[in-house]
């Protein structure tokens, strides 16, 4: 199952390399080392996508119940994938978070790799686009069939209004690349049978075209927006418990969240 998304040359290349460094094959967590390795390596190559290492969790995130309380329900299934073939139990496909920048939407996507047990994997769309105009659809097609071949994962895609809001008029200016490359994303979404959960992250929701917000797509669409009292309370709390867990008693959190109306999650972290 490790060796998933590789081809047989890369496969014989990674065993010989191990050899040679003198591994040892009986033991597991030095062999998926190697091969970790060897993925990231291939992904940072494809330049679309890349691995992320996060050490967040769903602790890490001050308030936003609703999408935290789905995320844990939906768990059930994705740390149980072969069970929920079995028993015909549809995968969820992904969520779009969307909101004001700070407020932890990027937190989410890392929380939610760790609450399910996958791989984040980060997904630049805009580069898909800026860089390699002609090749636009093709490198989608590419980037999407490495996501799969690396699944079970968490594809994260930041900002994905800056990659696809250009669909929508995109007949005048580019003579429709964005617009068949938004079609691809959407065909894959509606269609896609390999595990990997979409995270798309985006701070405008009105600059998204209104097919990708449909059901089918994205399984919910959660909006982020400033911490309410309550709220700031947990994130004040995580963070100084992060980094002088020993002040915790000392500092009188009530009069800093009082102080802090509007202030962001980044805002706060920041205090
Ligand atoms: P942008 O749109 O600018 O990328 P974002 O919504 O993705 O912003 P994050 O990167 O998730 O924002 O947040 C920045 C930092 O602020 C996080 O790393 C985290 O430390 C802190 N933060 C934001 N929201 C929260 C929260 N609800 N709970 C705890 N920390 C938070």
């Amino acid at each position: 199952i490790i060796l998933r998304g590789l081809t047989e040359y890369q496969i014989n290349n990674l065993l010989e390399k191990a050899w040679f460094e003198g591994k040892d094959f009986n033991d597991f967590d030095e062999i998926s080392k190697v091969i970790g390795a060897t993925k990231k390596q291939i992904l940072k190559k494809s330049n679309l996508l890349e691995i992320i290492e996060s050490t967040e969790n769903l602790d890490s995130i001050g308030g936003l119940n609703n999408l935290k309380k789905w995320l844990k329900t939906k768990a059930k299934i994705m740390t149980n994938i072969e069970t929920a073939k079995e028993f015909e139990v549809d995968l969820p496909k992904g969520i779009l978070v969307v909101g004001m920048p700070g407020c932890g939407k990027s937190l989410t996507a890392k929380a939610c790799a760790s609450v399910f047990g996958l791989q984040l994997i980060r997904f630049d769309i805009g580069r898909l686009l800026g860089k390699y105009v002609g090749e636009s659809e093709n490198n989608m097609r590419k980037a999407l069939a490495l996501a799969e071949a690396i699944s079970p994962c968490v594809l994260w895609i930041d900002e994905i209004e800056k990659g696809l809001s250009g669909s929508q008029s995109s007949g005048r200016t580019d003579g429709g690349t964005s617009a068949r490359v938004f079609g691809t994303f959407l065909t894959w979404m509606q269609e896609k049978k390999e595990p990997v959960f979409v995270v798309a992250t985006a701070n405008d929701i009105t600059k998204l075209p209104p097919e990708l917000l449909r059901k089918g797509r994205f399984d919910e669409i959660f909006y982020v927006g400033l911490p309410n009292e309550k709220e700031r309370e947990k994130i004040f709390h995580i963070h100084i418990n992060k980094r002088r867990p020993q002040d915790l008693d000392k500092i009188r959190i009530s009069d800093l969240v009082a102080k802090t109306k509007g202030f962001s999650g980044a805002d706060i972290e920041g205090v």
